[in-house]
């Protein structure tokens, strides 16, 4: 029995080594090369052509390379009944933090203006606001949502999240579902999204969402670009009532040359960099989910079809 594995940015090599490690005995095959499709019994990668999934009949197990698993559950073949584990790769929590402290603080502590006033040789000081006086939102409280609000509250800021359950972690306030959103939004001065793409977060952001921000507030995407109205975030910075933004995902990518967000002087964007991961402890979960199948155990920690993360 094999795990067939079509990789992402990393060498199949990597993550081949790491199942070494931990798993000696699986085999490990790499895409296209499937062999006999009956020894195939679990999956790594963020997809296959359509209708692939649905030749594996003993497919038990399909973990992805990258967290959003969109590129697997867009196949309609897909079976149901085999579970797609999240992706719980620490290191991808730990990068994404990084990027959005690096963005908060930038925003918050002034660092743009700063950076323009050491080119004018201008010795200013500009206003400080108390970290705990910047209410910060975060929508989705997943894996990297509670990891950013954690090292947030570490840092001192008022944090809440959104997320469609309620959620108990110590120093961030919870707001769950739809009926809630509006006052989560009106909290937060700078609003961080880190969603999955679903249909209910497709467009969740448009211009009555972002009107409910208050005026200055700084927003903040790390999730998937398909969650916002693109021309209502536009019209929301042009209009003054947002602050600026800090974009890393985008509906069309890579963002065609033409779009408005590469001059817009409000925006500062990324291409798609927030967060990486690595073979090394993407492959943790992977060999944990392998060893409970094998075991016999119940797996934890698996995407809802039907929700769509
Ligand atoms: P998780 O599945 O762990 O968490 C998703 C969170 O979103 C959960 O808290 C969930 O709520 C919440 N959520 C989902 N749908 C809704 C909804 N309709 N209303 C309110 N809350 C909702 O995912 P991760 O934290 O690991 O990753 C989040 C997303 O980040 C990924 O799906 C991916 O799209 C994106 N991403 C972006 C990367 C980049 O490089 N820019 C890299 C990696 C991921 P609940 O907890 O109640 O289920």
């Amino acid at each position: 029995m094999a795990l067939l594995i079509k990789a992402g940015r990393e060498a199949p090599d990597n993550w081949i080594a790491a199942f070494r490690a931990a798993l000696p005995d699986l085999e490990c095959r790499v895409w296209p090369d499937v062999g006999n499709r009956e020894d195939i019994e679990y999956f790594l990668g963020n997809d296959l052509p359509e209708g692939e999934f649905a030749r594996l009949p003993n497919l038990k197990l399909i973990a992805g390379t990258r967290v959003g698993v969109e590129g697997l559950t867009k196949d309609p073949s897909l079976p149901r009944h085999v579970p797609i584990i999240r992706n719980t790769d620490r290191q991808r929590a730990a990068t994404m933090t990084g990027w959005v402290l690096y963005h908060v603080i930038r925003h918050h502590r002034h660092f743009a203006e700063f950076a323009a006033n050491q080119q004018a040789r201008t010795w200013k000081h500009l206003p400080f606001t108390a970290p705990a006086k910047l209410r910060i939102g975060i929508m989705g409280l997943g894996t990297l949502g509670s990891t950013v609000g954690r090292a947030l509250d570490g840092l001192m800021y008022s944090v809440a999240g959104w997320s469609r359950s309620r959620k108990t972690i110590p120093g961030i306030e919870s707001f769950a579902g739809p009926d809630e959103l509006e006052s989560f939004l009106a909290r937060s001065d700078i609003l961080i999204a880190v969603l999955p793409k679903t249909p209910a977060t497709d467009d969740l952001l448009d211009a009555a969402r972002f009107a409910m921000l208050p005026r200055g507030a700084y927003f903040i995407n790390c999730g998937r670009g398909t969650t916002v109205d693109e021309d209502a975030l536009i019209a929301a910075l042009d209009s003054g009532h947002l602050s600026g933004a800090a974009l890393d995902v985008f509906k069309v990518e890579p963002l065609p040359a033409e779009h408005a967000f590469w001059q817009h002087p409000k925006i500062t964007l990324t291409p798609h960099y927030s967060c990486t991961g690595s073979a090394a402890y993407g492959a943790e979960g992977v060999i944990e989910a392998i060893t409970k199948i094998r075991a016999g155990e119940t797996l934890t920690n698996i995407v809802d079809h039907a929700e769509g993360y």
